[in-house]
């Protein structure tokens, strides 16, 4: 009997030790599925490696516009800072040449470090787009680097540690919002001590996140973790105190130049959340069915990631919904582009990206144990939200290419006039 009990445990022990290992390696080599697509080295050239770079390619394309239309506006919005006095927000506004209509916005960065791709595609619709887009009736307005410092320092979030897409609304009751299931989730998101790959906890992350799945569900954890909270400032997906600076400095802009118009139709770039290299549409949720319907007509052919998947999940403070806050008077359509980098609709995937993300938090803000450990953190979470893979790059432009041109012509045909 004490035999068959020492077999048992032998058994239970030695599969448990199988899994930790086989999941412990699985996240420790971890690799996003390749991008089966040939490479256009045209694309490539609309990648830059730094933000000032990033900003002169965006201003010269900008410039050119010049020539062709009339009453371009090139501008930028100084962006107030305790650390860094050269802070701005470029942008290019392309007035309807006949009467005013419809406008369109395309903003990047608003997530920091993911204005490299967001940059890029401005560029692109800069140089190639823009003429080919009827504007008698519809005005560009481009917005380069909302939030210009973390886009500077590779940060996704602002100088106060604030995630912009969650900072931003017309009422203050957003930053008194609670959120439990983070606050049950604060000590293992963010660790206060120096950042150290070779710690028990960081090696074995993977094991503790899957418990941590099996407890709350992937759907709750993820919901929880993603969604904003607004009590641990130095925590990740923080949505700080008040309004931000940046979003202080572009909300007089919007409204001002969307005065004139009747509609609105605003695109605001992303990277890092789902398949790698795919581009996913995210819409605002929308209860008014007839705006659903114009999302359909001016995206139809390619697929709208309304809500149903089960990755899903809901964030507080976005910067597309704060728009429509801030412009009452307007028939107000939007889109967010997400272009996905590490699958994280897989569990290893987001399991991943969320590492990045909390690494690369607490090494801000606890430092780091070795050179090392610093090199890497950063690395893996530019990666993370700005890949060095060709292919990636590639596919970014030849995506967006295809659907601005497309939106674009479609977002002509839409009109408010029937609407109340
Ligand atoms: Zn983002």
């Amino acid at each position: 009997m004490k035999k068959t009990i020492k077999i048992i445990l032998l058994g239970l022990f030695l599969m448990t030790a199988i899994a930790v290992g086989w999941t412990t390696y699985q996240f420790n080599t971890y690799r996003p599925r390749v991008i089966e697509k040939a490479v256009n080295p045209e694309n490539l050239g609309y990648f830059k490696g730094i933000y000032t770079d990033c900003r002169k390619s965006f201003l010269d394309e900008a410039l050119k516009q010049k020539d062709l239309y009339e009453g371009v506006e090139i501008k930028n919005l100084v962006i107030e800072s305790n650390i860094d006095p050269d802070l701005s927000i470029d942008y290019c506004y392309i007035p309807a040449q006949t009467s005013f209509k419809r406008l369109f916005i395309l903003t990047s960065a608003v997530h920091g470090v993911e204005g490299y791709a967001g940059s890029a595609v401005q560029q692109m619709f800069l140089r190639e787009l823009v003429k080919e887009i009827n504007l008698d009736e519809m005005g560009l307005l481009i917005i380069h680097a909302v939030n210009p410092f973390g886009f500077k320092n590779n940060r996704r979030v602002t100088e106060n540690n604030v995630d912009l897409n969650r900072n931003c609304s017309t009422k203050a009751n957003l930053y008194l919002s609670e959120n439990k299931g983070y606050d049950e989730l604060n000590s293992f998101l963010n660790q206060r001590q120096r950042v150290s790959f070779t710690s028990f906890g960081n090696f074995f992350f993977p094991v503790n996140a899957i418990q941590k799945i099996l407890k709350y569900s992937m759907g709750t954890l993820r919901q929880a973790v993603l969604q904003g909270q607004y009590r641990h400032g130095k925590g990740v997906y923080y949505g700080g105190p008040d309004l931000e600076p940046s979003i202080k400095a572009v909300t007089p802009l919007i409204q001002q130049i969307a005065e004139n118009y009747k509609l609105v139709f605003s695109i605001d770039l992303h990277t890092g959340y789902g398949e790698n290299g795919t581009l996913h549409l995210f819409p605002s949720p929308l209860k008014d069915q007839k705006k659903k319907e114009k999302i359909e007509t001016i995206f139809s052919g390619q697929r709208i990631d309304w809500g149903d998947s089960e990755d899903f999940y809901t964030v507080t403070g976005d910067f597309t919904s704060y728009l429509e806050q801030i412009l009452p008077e307007k028939y107000y359509l939007t889109m967010t582009f997400e272009f996905g980098t590490l699958d994280t609709e897989t569990t290893m995937g987001s399991i991943k990206a969320l590492h990045n993300v909390m690494m690369e938090n607490q090494g801000v803000h606890y430092g780091y144990k070795t050179r090392k450990d610093e090199r890497l953190v950063k690395s893996r979470f530019l990666e993370s939200y700005y890949p060095s893979s060709d292919a990636w790059r590639s596919k970014v432009i030849e995506d967006s290419r295809q659907t601005l041109s497309q939106v674009l012509k479609k977002y002509t045909e839409i009109n408010a006039e029937d609407e109340p």
